[in-house]
């Protein structure tokens, strides 16, 4: 085993002293010059009980990659030699996570910064029938044993307290070469866990680190095995690459098999990478999408939310294979994403298809009213970056500062203010929708006296409207 000492540095503390501080300023091997390590406070508290009842106690994987890349970690894993029983009596709050696989999650004391820490005991995975997981899980001593039934080098290190990297695999050299390597054998790695092969396409996305040579042909090898990965699973790593910049990836998306593994409509979908690559030219294949600026100008107050950002990306794919957009709707539900998404994404999708360029003043003015606004927002940002230029949005900008009307709630009167004309029940939802419509139309203005002027009129003609709704339906039922 390899101990790189790091940091360089006098250890700040040791073990039998008391909790390590929660900081440390150390030199950084790769990447910026200097590295500030935070240990949370609960991780700080999770080594120092270990250490003090003489166990072992490492953090280990994404935390540890994150750190050395200058990334916050949303999940910090401790791996130590303690078994479950042996962890459990030592912290007051706990959440017996997975005793089978060896893991405790640890709770922050009342007033600790931090999330939850998942304590795990080194263990062997043996046997993987089902292609997915182990059949059984030996614990073991070895922290090395531990190390290296993890997926990728640069997940497979770990740190001490004192900031101590063990890295048997030559995980900080791939880190510094911004590569994904697999630990071991690549093609035994895959073919005992196909979900590999999708964290290993994540983690490029969202590192935008390229695929060692051997690990990708053992991925395309064993992609076929992703059909034992759940729906679920392949949703949440599809959603986390769609949410990175999936274009890091396009290539091994467009041209390897992963995508095959699902039915309609990822074909297509898969047809729709090699035309964003095509239509781009490759030009723009090394920005990043601009999905971050979709701020939903010029309503600061509807900021675009991370599932808008992973929608607009599926907009895109589907805007460039030419999905009906019913399918994107189908695609969500394929990979349990929020139906929602797949409706946002479709919507984008319409309006991308239908080129804002072309419409006339009144078409503008009821695709800026209500939800849609968004939506038309969206897909004329994602057509000026694909087309190149700023025409749609600016265009957009010249539309939204005279639009009249943006939603019914925006409307200079309400409906308290037809209750004390003496209109009830459904009619004023219905009275105030047709005002709004006027309103589009240029025919009132957005003014109390105007619009309370137009009531009569926005009445009666509802009033007609129903009739000739119950005409219609009476005919359908003759
Ligand atoms: P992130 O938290 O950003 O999703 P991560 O690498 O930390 O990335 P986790 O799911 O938190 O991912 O897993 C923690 C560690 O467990 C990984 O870094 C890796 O060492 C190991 N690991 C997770 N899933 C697998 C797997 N399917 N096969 C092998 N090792 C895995
Ligand atoms: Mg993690």
């Amino acid at each position: 085993m390899r101990e790189t000492p790091w940091p360089p540095q006098q250890h700040p503390c040791h073990p039998e002293q008391g909790p390590a501080p929660s900081t440390y300023h150390a030199a950084a091997p790769s990447g910026p010059s200097s590295l500030t390590l935070v240990w949370p406070d609960t991780v700080t508290r999770v080594f120092s009980v270990l250490l003090r009842h003489h166990f072992q106690a490492y953090a280990v994987g994404g935390w540890v990659r994150d750190a050395f890349l200058g990334r916050s970690s949303h999940d910090v894993d401790i791996a130590t030699d303690a078994r479950p029983d042996q962890v459990l009596p030592l912290f007051s709050r706990t959440v017996a996570t997975g005793l089978r696989h060896g893991t405790v999650t640890v709770l922050p004391e009342p007033g600790e910064t931090g999330p939850p820490v998942e304590v795990t005991t080194f263990r062997e995975d043996i046997g993987y029938s089902d292609r997915r997981h182990p059949d059984q899980v030996r614990f073991t001593r070895q922290l090395e044993a531990d190390l290296a039934r993890r997926d990728l080098t640069l997940n497979a290190m770990a740190m001490d307290v004192h900031g101590r990297l063990t890295d048997p695999f030559g995980g900080l050299q791939d880190l510094r070469q911004r590569r994904l390597r697999a630990v071991g054998d690549p093609s035994a790695r895959f073919a005992e866990d196909g979900l590999r092969i999708l964290r290993t396409l994540r983690l490029a996305a969202e590192l935008d680190f390229t695929i060692e040579s051997q690990t990708r042909a053992a991925m395309i090898r064993h992609a076929a095995l992703l059909q034992h990965v759940s729906r679920e699973r392949i949703g949440l790593e599809l959603q986390r690459i769609a949410a990175a910049n999936w274009l890091n990836i396009v290539a091994d998306l467009a041209e390897g098999p992963y995508l095959m593994v699902l039915p309609e409509p990822l074909p297509q979908l898969r047809r729709g990478w090699q035309e964003c690559e095509r239509r781009s030219a490759g030009l723009r294949l090394h920005r990043p999408l601009p999905f971050n600026w979709l701020d939903c100008e010029p309503q600061p107050r509807q900021q675009a939310r991370a599932w808008q950002q992973t929608a607009a990306s599926l907009a895109v794919w589907g805007w460039a294979a030419k999905v009906p957009p019913s399918q994107l709707v189908a695609f969500c539900r394929l990979l349990a994403w929020p139906q929602r998404w797949g409706r946002w994404a479709a919507a984008v999708a319409t309006a991308m298809s239908d080129d804002c360029t072309f419409w006339p003043e009144q078409v503008w003015r009821r695709q800026l009213y209500q939800e849609s606004e968004q939506h038309v927002w969206a897909s004329c940002q994602l057509l000026d970056y694909w087309c190149g230029g700023g025409g749609r949005t600016s265009v957009y900008r010249q539309h939204a500062a005279r639009q009249p009307l943006r939603r019914l709630s925006d409307l200079a009167i309400n409906g308290r203010d037809l209750l004390q004309l003496g209109l009830t029940g459904t009619a004023v939802g219905k009275v105030l929708a047709a005002l709004a419509e006027a309103v589009l139309s240029g025919v009132v203005p957005n003014e109390p006296d105007a619009l309370l002027a137009a009531v009569p009129l926005a009445t009666r003609w509802t009033a007609q409207a129903v009739k000739r709704e119950d005409l219609e339906h009476g005919r359908n039922h003759a």
